[in-house]
Formats: C-alpha cells, structure tokens, sequence
C-alpha cells in the first residue's frame, strides 16, 4: 500500500483511542470544556454506567452558531492560537481532540447557546458524522449528550467494566474536582440517584464535607496560604492529621494549575512528609493544589493530560513536601501519651471561612474512651474449648513439641500452635516494644503487632461462632463517604453484621453506624468504614471479606507504637496473648515477638552461661 493521508474519520477514531477510554475519560473531557467555559454550576447525568448516556450540563459561555460544528473537528480548538500557546497553557483543553473524539466513537447531541446570541443550536453527530443541525431556543450554556458509548467500537466495548466500576470512576473524578473548584456547583446522577452536590459557594471546606464527610474533612488541616505565598511555587490545599490515615494511597490528590494529575514523585513527596509520623504502610489523606507558572510545567505530555512534566521537578517536590510536613508537624500530637490522640481535633485554621464550620463539627465529635485490652468482654470467654478456625484457612495441627500451658490451673487445655512461655513484665522500651523475662531468656514484643493479634483472635472466633459481643452506640452515627468508597462498602455490608458492625444504608453516600464490635467500640465510626470500604466486595466469599475487615479493624484498633504503657496494661497485654492460638505473629504474618536466649545472652558478654 502506497503511503498516503488517513482519512479524517479513520484518524479521528485513532485519536479517540487514547482520549476515550472509558465513561469517565468522557466525563473529565466535557467537565474541563464546562469549566473551561467559565461554568458555575455543572451537572452530569448518567445510566447504565454512562455507557448508555451521559448528559453533562453548564451554564458557561456556550459555542457561538457558526462555530459549533468546527467544535467537532479534530484539532479544532478555541484555546490556542499559535505554538508558543503551548507553552503557557492556562486552561484545562488545548488539544483540540475531545468532542471529535467524542463524537466518533457514539452518539453525541450538542445543545449550546452562546451568551451574546438570541438563539443557540442543537447538533447531533453519529459516529462522528453531523445528521442534524437546527436553531433551538435555550438559556446561555452548553449541554452534551453522550449515547451508545462505543456502539461502533465493540472491541472497546468489551473491556469496559461493569456499571459500578465505570460510575466510581466517574465520581472519584467529580469529587476531586468538586473541591478544587468550590465556586462551581458540582452535581452527579446516576440512574435518577444523586450521589454527588456541592454548593459552589466558593468555601472549599464545603466541597471536602461533602466529598469526605463530616467526620474526616472537618478534621483535615488546611495547608497555611502563608507557607508559599509570594513564592513561585504556590502549594495549597488540605491534609489529613497524623491520626487520619488510610490502607491506600487513594485519598491522596494532587492537582497542578486546576488540573489533576498523577505523579508518584510528588505522592512521594507527600507521603515523605509524613515520614514517622505514621503507621508503617499507612498512606495519608492529602488534597494538595500546587500552582506554578505555566511556562514551568509541560501538561502536553499525555493524550489525558494526567501527567505532567516540571522544569524543576525537585523544587516543585520540595515545595509539597515542606508545605506539608509544616502543616502536620504543627498540629502532629505529642507522642507518648498513651490516650489516642485527640480524634482529629481541627485545631487552628487558617482557612478562611473554615473555622466557624469547622469548630462546630468538632464539638458534635463524641470525646473518645481509653483503648482497653480488659478480656470482660471478650466474647469467646466461655467457649475457648471450641478448636479456633480462621475463616478460609485450615488450622495447623499443633507442633510436635511438648505444650505446657500457661493459662490459670482448670482451664481446659487448648489446641494451640505457638504456645508462648509464661513472661513476667520488665518494661517498656522507645514506646513500641514490651521487655519481658521468660524461662529461656530475654522478650521483646512488638505492643501494636501483639494488640492486633488478640483483637484479631477475638474478633475471628466471635464472628465465625456468631457471637461477636457489640456495643451499640449511644447515638446512631451519620457517616458520610466520598461516592467512589460508598459505592464499595455498600457492597459489602451485609457480611459486616456477623463481625459485630451494624451499618445500614442512610441515603446518597450515607451510612448510619448502629453499633461497633465492643473490643474496638472507642474507634472512630467513620475512620473504620473508610478504611472497611477500601475490602473489594466482587469476587469475594462473605468469609473473605469478613477476614479482611478484621484485619482492618485490628490494624486500627490495635494500640500504636509511641503509646506508654501502664504496667497494668502491659500485663494484660502479655496474658491476652498468652491466650491467642497464634501467638508469634500479627495478623499480617509479621512476628509479635522475638526472643533472645540467655544463653545467646551469656555468650555476648564473654561468659559460659554455667558462670552466669
Ligand atoms: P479543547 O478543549 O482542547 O479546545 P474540545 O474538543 O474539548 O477541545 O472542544 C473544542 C472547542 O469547543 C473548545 O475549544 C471550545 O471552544 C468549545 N467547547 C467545547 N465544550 C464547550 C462548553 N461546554 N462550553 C463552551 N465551549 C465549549
Ligand atoms: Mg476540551
């Protein structure tokens, strides 16, 4: 075949390709057009995922008549004029390749009126071809109609996901939107349920209540505008204090210039800025908005505009990262105080506007109780001759060698894998670990791997008899998620009863928390939802979930390394391991304990140990 010029519609569907991806690619292309245009208010619709429909409404300028259908061709831009534009590009499109991309791969209905003309137009395009273009009547602003994502790309087609997963990928888009731009009104619906609505009343804390819920954003922390105001790299935006953590990295945000992106390095930088001051594996929860001057940042570098190229990369990663730590490290608790820190106290804010909201959410937080390792209520305390299975897994049989059980005199012997000798308390050593004596040497346990695996035992064996002990709370408790992470937990809610959570739905996003496991009642409702909604519910059996949300439970519940220990404490510890089925590691196969012989010991310091 000679060489020769694709034809428009052969080139277009290559483009849409890497433009359109999915439902969401097409929410994000139309949302940025809408703001882009100077919208203030923003609506999208869908069905069936949006890959039925997706309808995206703006009250922005609107495309003057005679350009509206240029508006679909590729390259076809308002954004740019010449090559150096690139260079300083200060709006969210430039390419040129959205609608037509659009357009091409489905069946796209424009309704636009420009804010200087009397009437607007209706277009409608099928695979990228116009079939209709008429006058209509229709306030300022432009609306897109999206149908048949894909009807004529069914490879595409098939690797779309299922309808939740295309909607989630359409709300974590909007949410993240939603509170970098608080003076746009952001809603979403999908299937007639409206899942997302910000005010747009320009209080970015409004978008973070509403995205993140009461609970985990009245408790973020604004980054001080004082920090790099004035400086060529401005970082703005709210982090999470340093008991606000979660199991994945997908509460942190970055967005450059009013546009989000990814970028390890400068997620690096973020979760840098935490260094020690969280739990090993634990991500944090960041909305970080770094403004730099355009000629400073290449964001023609992804089809999707998601990645970015700095000039400076370094200082762009210093920037985050000071900005940061300055932030959490003002407001960090003093380790070694034993009480859990105080629950996100808001603190000093700097935000404008924020304070008044955000002291009022404070007060409505319960105070929280002192963790308590007391077995009182333990829920296997009368049925511990019951073998203990995990669920999923087979229980080992025990070891060959001789057990000696250290439980009290008449208790039943019990079929345990790793018994632990009996250990006499000696102290606490760096707030993390216990020293304790036992007949063959020197202990050392790790307290939070050594917490967790009680609760763990506790919790298992309780949900696996159907008799988790639970403590219903006071007051029912609202909680609130972003969509993405409701969607999840409300897949996995019905496995969550039998671990001694009732949680019910309660509205868009809404939960209502009847009562908590009473092992770990002094936890933070909305903490451990967010925490349980991060369990994949599909594929799963309910035992597996029901694993995983233990685990999760546990990881948060357990006491944490940099709490001082009271020698009561300390002893109960000890003996509540003394009564796990595996007592030498953690729930994540982590050892709780280590041991150091005397004779290891003896040998260390020079003598026979038959000298010592
Ligand atoms: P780009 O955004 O890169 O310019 P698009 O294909 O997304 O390319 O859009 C083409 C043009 O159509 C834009 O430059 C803009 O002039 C116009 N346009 C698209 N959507 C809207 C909208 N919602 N409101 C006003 N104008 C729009
Ligand atoms: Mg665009």
């Amino acid at each position: 075949m000679p060489i020769h010029l694709l034809p428009e519609d052969v080139a277009s569907r290559i483009a849409a390709g890497e433009v359109v991806e999915r439902p969401a690619s097409v929410v994000k292309e139309l949302v940025e057009n809408s703001l882009d245009a100077g919208a203030s208010r923003v609506e999208v619709e869908t069905q069936e995922g949006g890959i039925r429909l997706i309808r995206i409404r703006d009250n922005g300028l609107g495309i003057p008549t005679d350009e509206v259908a240029l508006a679909f061709r590729r390259h076809a831009t308002s954004k740019l004029e010449v090559a150096a534009d690139l260079d300083e590009i200060a709006t969210l499109g430039f390419r040129g390749e959205a609608l037509s991309s659009i357009a091409s791969v489905s069946r796209t209905t424009c309704i636009t009126r420009h804010a200087s003309e009397e009437t607007g137009t209706r277009i409608r395009l099928e695979g990228g071809q116009i079939v209709a273009q008429t006058p209509v009547g229709r306030p300022p602003g432009t609306e897109l109609l999206v149908e048949d994502l894909f009807y004529n790309v069914p490879a595409r087609r098939k690797f779309l996901r299922t309808e939740r997963t295309e909607r989630r990928h359409i709300d974590a888009f909007l949410t993240r939107y939603a509170i970098a731009y608080p003076g746009t009104a952001f809603s979403a619906i999908h299937d007639g349920n409206t899942v997302i609505s910000t005010a747009g009343n320009g209080d970015p804390a409004e978008g973070l209540l509403s995205v993140y819920g009461l609970e985990l954003g009245a408790g973020l922390l604004a980054i001080p505008e004082e920090l790099t105001a004035g400086l060529q790299i401005r970082v703005r935006g709210f982090v999470g204090p340093t008991n606000v953590h979660r199991a994945d990295r997908g509460y942190m945000t970055l967005f450059i210039n009013g546009r989000w992106i990814q970028d390890l390095r400068l997620s690096y930088a973020i979760i840098q800025a935490y260094h020690t001051l969280l739990p090993v594996k634990r991500y944090p929860v960041a909305f970080v908005m770094v403004e730099i001057p355009a000629g400073d940042v290449d964001v023609n570098v992804h089809p999707t505009k998601s990645e970015v190229r700095f000039r400076d990369a370094d200082a762009v990663f210093r920037a985050v990262q000071r900005a940061v730590r300055a932030t959490v490290i003002d407001e960090a608790p003093v380790a070694g105080s034993w009480a859990p820190s105080s629950g996100g106290q808001p603190g000093e804010v700097r935000g404008e506007g924020g304070e008044t909201t955000r002291d009022r959410l404070a007060a409505l937080r319960p105070s929280q109780s002192h963790i308590r390792f007391g077995s009182d209520t333990s829920p296997d305390a009368g049925s511990q001759e019951q073998g203990f299975v995990t669920p999923g897994t087979s229980v080992e049989p025990p070891p060959g060698e001789r057990i000696h059980t250290s439980s009290q005199a008449g208790e039943p012997q019990r079929a345990r894998a790793h018994e632990l000798p009996p250990l006499r308390v000696v102290g606490q050593l760096a707030t993390m670990f216990l020293v304790a004596e036992g007949p063959d040497g020197l202990y050392l346990i790790d307290q939070h791997a050594a917490h967790e695996r009680v609760l763990f035992e506790r919790l298992t064996s309780g949900t696996v008899q159907g008799q988790v002990a639970r403590q219903p709370l006071l007051e029912p408790k609202v909680v609130v998620l972003p969509a993405d992470a409701a969607d999840r937990l409300s897949q996995i809610l019905p496995a969550l009863t039998a671990v001694g959570l009732e949680v019910e739905p309660f509205g868009a996003n809404t939960f209502l928390v009847r009562a908590l496991p009473a092992q770990v009642q002094h936890l933070q409702p909305a903490d451990l939802l967010a925490d349980i909604a991060g369990v994949e519910g599909e594929l799963r059996v309910e035992a597996e979930v029901q694993e995983a949300v233990i685990r999760h439970i546990c990881k948060r519940a357990a006491v944490k390394a940099g709490q001082v220990l009271s020698r009561e404490e300390m002893n109960q510890l000890i003996t509540d391991l003394e009564q796990t089925q595996n007592p030498r590691t953690c729930p994540h196969g982590r050892p709780t304990i280590i041991q150091i012989s005397t004779e290891e010991l003896a040998r260390q310091f020079g003598r026979l140990i038959r000298d010592a």
